[in-house]
């Protein structure tokens, strides 16, 4: 994708990252971990960030957080325009004020997330008192009713207790909670039901569409799994071996995916292969980001690979015919169209 600076309705992004690169630096070499991602989300939607682990979705989300371990990690190029503004100007002091405030963060586990020694009102009430200056009893009155708001029962007496005398399907409402506590415009969500069993990632689902709807915050849903995907968002980007390689509105990738890669993901899923269609998984491993494959980075692991895919690095171009903005990165695509 090239560089937008306006949505497709005329208003300005909430969130665009422009080329994005962000490596790591080890004994092995350089980690190329996000290698030049763009992509951009509008007030209101979700984007999905699809992808195996290793794909660079998770770095990518740390970036526009301001939460690269540095050394060794560093951001080496690139935007991250968010309202408007590059973060990657801002100075740690403004990084702060707005992670949490403007833009919040929930993880896979939330049990890694909460502290352990703090009441899960006092967790809520920090982040509302630091950014908002409210002082404990309206702080507490407040977390009271973002319990209440994410769904947990006698929230009175569960502002009171600590994350280990929750359920795991609590403890991320908890985190839903504290990242809702002072109404973001941009909410990251880093694999946020893979923890949970179907049942309660089904209600987190709900709850976070729900929240959204209420707040009209843009959602960046970062996923392994297709199926959420398929649930909540409204675009998609297929990260492989810190690239996209696939760019389109949810409905045109469930339809048809274009790149191998996205062929691949959407055959190893049972509910999405068919009934009639063998399950498959892609071949290989996503290769280590200190050694990328020549050419294309899929080469290695995909069925139509030919010797200008070994050599030449395909760009992200638009599709033909696409109205919608869909981008793809592969040399073949009438053969992988076939696939
Ligand atoms: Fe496969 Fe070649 Fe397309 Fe890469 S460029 S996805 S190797 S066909």
């Amino acid at each position: 994708m090239g560089a937008q600076s306006q949505a497709g309705n005329g208003s300005e992004y909430l969130l665009e990252l422009n080329d994005l690169r962000t490596y790591f630096t080890s004994d092995e070499g350089t980690a190329r971990a996000v290698d030049g991602v763009s992509y951009a989300i509008e007030p209101g939607q979700t984007l999905g960030v699809v992808g195996e682990s290793g794909s660079g979705k998770s770095v990518a989300a740390l970036s526009v957080m301001g939460l690269i371990p540095s050394p060794p990690g560093e951001v080496v190029g690139g935007e991250i325009i968010f309202k408007g503004e590059n973060l990657l100007a801002k100075s740690p002091g403004e990084m702060r004020r707005i992670r949490g405030n403007e833009i919040a963060m929930i993880f896979q586990e939330p049990m890694t997330a909460l502290n352990p020694v703090y009441t899960v009102g006092d967790q809520i009430m920090e982040t509302v008192m630091l950014h908002r200056g409210i002082e404990r009893p309206a702080a507490r009155a407040h977390a009271i009713h973002m319990l209440e708001r994410v769904g947990i029962p006698a929230p009175e007496q569960r502002v009171d207790e600590y994350p280990h005398q929750l359920s795991g399907g609590m403890r991320q409402r908890v985190m839903i909670a504290i990242a809702m506590s002072c109404d973001p415009s941009l909410l990251i969500a880093d694999e946020p039901t893979t923890a949970l069993d179907v049942t309660i990632q089904a209600q987190i689902l709900d709850l976070m569409a729900e929240l959204q709807r209420e707040a009209g915050m843009g959602v960046m849903l970062i996923t392994h799994d297709l199926a959420v995907v398929a649930q909540v968002a409204q675009r998609v980007a297929v990260m492989y071996a810190g690239k996209v390689v696939e760019y389109a509105a949810v409905e045109e990738l469930f339809e048809e995916p274009a790149h191998p890669y996205s062929t691949g993901l959407f055959r190893s899923l049972p509910d999405l292969a068919g009934p009639n269609e063998r399950l498959q998984t892609i071949p290989g491993m996503v290769p280590p980001a200190t050694r990328f494959p020549s050419g294309c980075r899929f080469h290695p692991r995909c069925p139509i690979a030919t010797e200008r895919c070994r050599q030449e690095e395909p760009l992200l171009l638009p599709l033909a015919g696409a109205q919608t903005g869909r981008t793809l990165a592969c040399h073949h695509r009438e053969e992988a169209a076939a696939l």
